[in-house]
């Protein structure tokens, strides 16, 4: 991959959720926004490598979303030959709040396997949290997993402020806008842990927008450095440079 033809980089979208995504992939190239697309299961992250060999913008990743965790319940195994070939694992993790319906042992049970996984091969990570943030950081201490990136925090502080000192890298997205307290927590993110999202295409239009334009990376960004109080220029230049040492250190660049 050539960076030159980078102008941005989005760390969080999934491109198998798109309903017409030969669009999506003609902005991501007009654009020229290299775009971490992660996946919920197998299916999904075949559907994205599918679309990544037509598109080098596109870095598939393979995940479990807590959403999914049943579909492989007593059977990880059938997850190790994708978390051996993705070079990012996302997006996995653990919900108590949306997901009601998988229990919390099931998705306690996938995302320790993958954690473990992870740590042995020494991939980074994209980790949702939602309500159960304290939990998410207890599994990530126990097995010493350090190459963590957690997606679109919304939690309480005093786990924020652990996982700052752990050194993580945090995902800001279309939220920054809308809410006061990711506002905060952007504030308090050190710049140099610091990337940019849009979870595409649900994200912004599950905040109540009507846009899921991969050039909403855009927006985004002027968002944080606008909330940052800081240049716009600059923002997304620490932003892109924290992205490509992800991804040179992942082997993706
Ligand atoms: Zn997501």
């Amino acid at each position: 991959m050539d960076l030159g033809l980078v102008r941005f980089i989005d760390f969080h979208t999934h491109l198998h959720l798109y309903d017409h995504p030969n669009e999506a992939l003609k902005s991501i190239k007009k654009n020229k926004i290299l775009t971490v697309a992660n996946s919920n299961d197998l299916e999904s992250y075949r559907d994205t490598c599918e679309m990544a060999k037509r598109n080098p913008l596109i870095i598939p990743t393979f995940g479990v979303h807590p959403q999914l965790a049943s579909e492989y319940s007593g059977k990880t195994g059938l997850l190790k030959f994708a978390l051996q070939k993705t070079p990012i694992i996302g997006e996995i993790g653990l919900d108590y709040y949306w997901v009601q319906d998988v229990a919390k042992e099931v998705q306690m049970e996938v995302f320790e396997f993958i954690i473990k996984e992870a740590v042995e091969q020494g991939k980074y990570c994209i980790i949702h949290t939602k309500g159960a943030e304290k939990e998410v950081y207890k599994i990530l201490k126990q097995y010493g997993a350090n190459k963590v990136i957690i997606h679109w925090y919304s939690g309480p502080l005093d786990i924020y402020k652990k996982m700052i000192e752990e050194g993580y890298y945090f995902t800001f997205g279309c939220e920054v806008r809308y809410s006061k307290k990711i506002q905060k927590l952007l504030n308090l993110t050190p710049t140099t842990q610091l990337l940019a999202e849009t979870d595409n295409p649900v994200g912004e239009e599950w905040l109540g927008g009507s846009t899921h334009d991969p050039d909403l990376i855009k927006r985004v960004l002027q968002d944080i450095s606008y909330f940052l109080n800081k240049d716009r220029g600059e923002v997304e230049s620490i932003i892109f440079n924290n992205s490509r040492e992800i991804l040179q250190n992942a082997g993706v660049l």
